[in-house]
């Protein structure tokens, strides 16, 4: 069933990949729902096969083939009918021999004779008024705008699982990418974002048949959907349960929880190790052997990352400047020097796991007391003058502190913003430039003054003065995530505490930065001084508190 424009956007250009085409325009008016024109160089289609082509259940690709199973998962003459039932279709092709171009047209279900054409030598399909012959399913077509966000995302995904093929694609008139043939390489970054490519880790891996290569995103390339992760298997891209679990898995220690990785991985198998038959409305597939690819992915994700943290070739970008700023200015860890004492460090996978610094004594009116130690980079060790022992992960603090300096500088009047030395430029795709672009105005109110930049990016100039900072990619990759999830109708105050929350997150003290100990009590002392500093922005406790008398019934002393 082709339930919407970019269900035929996606079952055209397959045909077309096909077809052996080498470039392949796309070209949507109105996201697809007043028109939709797929043009490819392809094989084309004799005269005599375009009445054929237009039939229910008639194709080409036979289904004794394995081969063509699997380079073909879309195999089962039905999308052509199908749009032909519910849109205007007509079919102009040319094949490579013939003298010219023939033509097919099918309206509402009436099938039209076949006429002589122009055409260069390929095929182009135009599809007008979408659903006109089925009013009642019109009625559920989204706003355009998403429409050809959908189109677009079907677009990206398939131009990624076939980076030798060149692919053009235009929405109202304007080109929001025109890609030439590349290698996979290039492909990604061009799809993924210059930016984002940046941190890519490349992945090569081979076991028995099958073979994984792509590219996994660094762990602090995060977003808050799972729009950035791509998989292709044997040049199709899909949506695999399997895959997604794995990557789900091989992540979970490296990012947060409800973070969502980018990634894109190209999987190659002998077609006999893929059943495609699983699911005929769907591109879904089935491996013969899941948990064999299951455990390549996620070990070969699992090394790429792993690498990435310890090597010191880490793709992870360090801020320039620490986002909490203190005084006094603290003095470097190994500017501590009481002997025996400070400077305590334990191995642990080549990295410090405690930084012991000297505590001063706690003071009274302190309930989260004077930090001892760091550990794992992650938690502040601190001893109360009541004898409690507080664990405060410095991540999750630092962000609802964050939050609510945001929060209350957006309640007495609006967020101070910091303008960027220069502006910068973030790749995205158009649908998000143009959410972005909608709320400008609202968003400037957050401190984040930012405008469209030609099709397919923002330029940056300004952010709010309390996150120090940050990259400006992954922020605005995450606030137009937000956006996409509110919707259109949602006014972003209704949505604002989510949408300051998704900026602190960003401007906030990342897991595995060395504090010094200045800089602890310091935050110490804010979380004290902040309402609701006990969970995180996402519900999360922040803190954890031991007493001397938990500790020894848990010891069994009392
Ligand atoms: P299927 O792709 O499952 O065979 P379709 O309804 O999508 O069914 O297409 C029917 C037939 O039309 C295909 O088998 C193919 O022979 C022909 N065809 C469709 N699109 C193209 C194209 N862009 N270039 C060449 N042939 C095409
Ligand atoms: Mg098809």
């Amino acid at each position: 069933m082709i339930e919407r424009p970019a269900a035929a956007v996606k079952e055209l250009v397959e045909n077309a990949l096909d077809a052996g085409a080498r470039r392949i325009a796309v070209s949507l008016t109105d996201g697809g729902i007043a028109a939709i024109e797929i043009a490819d160089d392809g094989a084309g289609i004799a005269a005599e096969e375009l009445a054929l082509a237009v039939q229910r259940h008639a194709t080409s690709k036979l289904a004794g083939d394995d081969l063509v199973r699997i380079a073909t998962l879309g195999f089962r003459g039905e999308a052509l009918p199908s749009i032909g039932a519910a849109a205007r279709l007509a079919i102009t092709s040319r094949p490579r021999d013939a003298p010219h171009a023939s033509q097919i047209r099918v309206e509402g279900g009436r099938v039209f004779p076949v006429e002589p054409a122009a055409g260069p030598p390929g095929t182009r399909v135009l599809v007008t008024d979408f659903f006109f012959a089925t009013p009642a399913r019109r009625k559920f077509l989204k706003h355009p705008s998403t429409e050809a966000e959908h189109a677009e995302a079907v677009v990206r995904r398939l131009a990624l699982a076939a980076p030798a093929v060149a692919f053009r694609f235009e929405q109202d008139g304007r080109t929001l990418f025109d890609l030439p043939a590349q290698e996979m390489p290039a492909r990604v970054a061009s799809l993924i974002g210059a930016g984002a490519a940046s941190t890519l880790i490349p992945l090569s891996a081979q076991r028995g048949a099958v073979r994984l290569t792509g590219f996994a995103g660094g762990p602090t390339l995060t977003r808050a959907t799972a729009a950035g992760q791509f998989m292709v298997v044997n040049g199709r891209p899909v949506a695999d349960p399997v895959l997604k679990t794995a990557i789900r898995v091989a992540y979970r220690p490296v990012i947060a929880e409800r973070r969502h990785p980018v990634a894109a991985l190209y999987l190659a198998l002998p077609p006999e190790e893929v059943d495609v038959n699983v699911h005929p409305a769907k591109l879904e597939l089935r491996f013969r052997d899941p948990a064999a690819v299951r455990s390549l992915v996620i070990s070969t994700l699992a090394g790429a990352l792993s690498g990435a943290i310890g090597s010191g070739a880490a793709p992870i970008p360090v801020p320039a400047r620490p986002p909490l700023r203190l005084s006094p200015a603290p003095p470097a860890p190994s500017g501590y020097a009481s002997p025996g004492f400070a400077e305590t460090v334990l191995p642990l996978a080549g990295q410090p796991a405690a930084r012991v610094v000297s505590p001063e004594p706690a003071d009274a009116s302190h309930p989260l007391g004077a930090a001892v130690a760091q550990v794992f980079g992650t938690y502040i060790v601190a001893v109360t003058s009541e004898d409690e022992l507080v664990l405060v992960d410095q991540h999750a603090a630092h962000e609802r502190l964050t939050h609510e300096t945001l929060r209350a500088q957006h309640l007495s009047g609006g967020v101070r913003s910091q303008p960027l030395l220069l502006p910068a430029v973030v790749d995205l795709p158009q649908a998000d430039v143009e959410r972005l672009a909608a709320r400008a105005e609202e968003l400037a109110a957050l401190g984040l003054v930012l405008e469209p930049f030609g099709p397919g990016a923002v330029l940056v100039r300004a952010l709010p003065a309390s996150l120090g900072l940050p990259e400006p990619g992954p922020i605005i990759r995450d606030l137009a995530d937000e956006l996409a999830e509110s919707g259109e109708e949602t006014v972003l105050a209704a949505r604002l505490d989510a949408v300051l929350a998704r900026m602190a997150c960003h401007g906030s003290i990342r897991a595995g930065r060395q504090l010094s100990r200045p800089e602890m009590d310091a935050l110490l002392r804010q979380m004290e001084a902040t309402p609701r500093a006990a969970t995180c922005s996402h519900g999360r406790p922040t803190f954890l508190k031991l007493s001397k008398a938990d500790l020894e019934r848990f010891f069994s002393r009392r």
